[in-house]
């Protein structure tokens, strides 16, 4: 038996990236919010809490950064190349690595909003800094920014979510954890708030609008493998276990349209042995970005893919998908000295799976379950094939290739050759899903029909129609915001406006 215990103005599910966006911009429009988080406290701040915090926005220059960087030096501006972003570019990559999928409306709003909502993000308190340490390489004694991923949150994605809370709790806006949304109430009138489980006990929350931020259904693994395909329940979970599907399903059951690419995820190479769900002590130290560096085989010792297809900020996404399909799962990144010193921050974690050796039979017989001669003879082969006469250079789509080989390295190829050699294991790790709810670009959320259903509002990974095969890397944060911000708002709208008709 349920028991009806406050009314509010605007209900926002979720308490990550997306939702404290919402919560923080229909409080700003004069709104009572009342957050509801299913985590307990510990785990609040879903994927956004797992990430390292990169966003992904348009900026003609430096100007432009500044309005959003408090901190930076003179010296800072006067040692770096932060180059420039623009919305034209930004848009280009949303179309490219889609595959010209992605709605043009919503893509068009995530680019032209997404200078000012990080402006309004510093407004409220959100510090953010240049990523120097994997975005950028030293040039000639100066940083040169590549990939238009400039800026992280202070703290990574634990700072960005505690300083969005803070915000929240500055503004008096309530958070309710171990609060799972399960049911949407709502009438021929449109929403009437939510039903849910409060610390195991079933209960109601009315509010005038309801904003669902509560992220995709890459942690439930029934879900994945009905809407990704065999398989994907094999894969590990990169972060949150509480993005079970929940908003979308609710959403769907009173007659959402769905919409995106329901079949898509964005899934990277991941520890082989990393835990099912993330973990927060290592955050994103799973990932195994620097295969541009080296070569992937899998267990017939095989390569399977081009690793230097394109800078990893454009590859990573499908990769995951790439490893999944391999036999039993997982995949080698090989590497030989020549380029380890390349290798990201995440190769260092104390909880990687590693092995090393001074000469290539001995790795050969090092890397579980590889067919030691399928790898022997695909390295030699590799080798063989490296354009030595273009020159290597990390921090340009260099095209130094391959020739003749059934499956080309189109950049960044090395031979290796060069002892001791570093191998570390991957499987496929889900990040989150692109398939969701579809909604109109006042983050309203549509029904079948294509009409608004009132009240109701999307924001973040559970909205469909950006993502599709592909993603530019740090626009899940960016996307989660400019949608959490107008959802926040036009619910807070929409709460007043209904509050006015109610006092006619
Ligand atoms: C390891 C990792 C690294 C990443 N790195 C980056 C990066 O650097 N840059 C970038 O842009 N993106 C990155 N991403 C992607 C990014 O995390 C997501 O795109 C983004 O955080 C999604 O934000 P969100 O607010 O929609 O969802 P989330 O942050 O996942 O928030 C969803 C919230 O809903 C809650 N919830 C779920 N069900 C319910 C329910 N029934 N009732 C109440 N609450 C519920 C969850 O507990 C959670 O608080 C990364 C993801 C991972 C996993």
């Amino acid at each position: 038996m349920s028991k009806k215990i406050v009314n509010t103005d605007v209900i926002v599910v979720g308490a990550g990236n997306a939702a404290m966006c919402a919560a923080l911009a229909a409080r700003e429009r004069g709104a009572e919010v009342i957050v509801l988080e299913r985590a307990p406290n510990s785990e609040r701040g879903g994927n956004s809490s797992f990430t390292a915090g990169a966003m992904r926005f348009a900026y003609r220059d430096t100007q432009d950064l500044l309005k959003v960087v408090a901190d930076l030096t003179q010296e800072e501006i006067n040692n770096t190349d932060f180059g420039s972003y623009s919305e034209q570019q930004f848009y280009d990559d949303m179309c490219r690595v889609t595959q010209y999928r992605t709605d043009p409306d919503l893509a068009d709003l995530l680019v032209s909003q997404s200078l000012n909502t990080m402006v309004w993000m510093r407004s409220k308190k959100v510090r953010f800094v240049p990523i120097y340490g994997r975005q950028a390489f030293k040039i000639a004694g100066k940083f040169k920014f590549w990939g238009g991923l400039t800026l992280e949150a202070v703290g990574g994605g634990p700072g960005l979510v505690q300083a969005l809370h803070d915000a929240a709790e500055r503004e008096n806006i309530t958070v309710l954890y171990e609060a799972q949304a399960q049911e949407l109430l709502h009438d021929d009138n449109g929403m009437r708030g939510v039903r849910l489980k409060l610390a195991g006990k079933t209960t109601e929350i009315s509010a005038k609008a309801v904003v669902l931020a509560c992220g995709g259904f890459e942690a439930n693994a029934e879900m994945r493998t009905r809407y990704l395909g065999p398989g994907w329940d094999l894969a590990k979970v990169r972060g949150t276990r509480f993005n079970m599907g929940d908003g979308i399903r609710m959403a769907l059951h009173i007659g959402a349209m769905p919409y995106g690419h329901w079949s898509g995820c964005h899934a990277v190479g991941w520890d082989r042995n990393a835990p099912e769900f993330g973990d927060l002590a290592v955050g994103d130290g799973f990932q195994k970005h620097s295969y541009p560096f080296g070569i992937m085989v899998n267990a017939r010792g095989e390569r399977f893919i081009d690793e230097g297809a394109d800078f990893r900020n454009y590859t990573y996404a499908k990769y995951g998908r790439e490893i999944l399909a391999q036999p039993g799962q997982f995949a080698w990144q090989i590497f030989d000295q020549k380029v380890t010193h390349l290798l990201r921050d995440e190769y260092r974690i104390k909880q990687v799976t590693k092995v090393k050796a001074d000469t290539l039979e001995e790795l050969a017989t090092k890397l579980d379950d590889v067919d030691p001669s399928g790898f022997l003879e695909t390295v030699a082969q590799y080798n063989a094939a490296v354009r030595t006469d273009i020159p290597f250079n990390p921090n340009i789509k260099d095209g130094r290739c391959t020739s003749n080989l059934k499956t080309p390295k189109s950049n960044w190829a090395n031979s290796i050759d060069q002892a001791p050699f570093e191998a570390y294991a991957v499987t496929c790790g889900i990040t989150f899903t692109f398939g969701g709810l579809r909604v109109n670009t006042k983050a309203e959320v549509q029904d079948t029909a294509g009409v608004s259903i009132s009240g109701l509002y999307a924001a973040g990974e559970l909205v469909g129609g950006l993502f599709y095969m592909n993603y530019p890397g740090g626009t899940g944060l960016m996307a989660g915001s400019v949608f959490g911000r107008i959802a926040g708002e036009q619910a807070a709208v929409f709460a007043s406006d209904d509050v006015r008709a109610l006092k006619k």
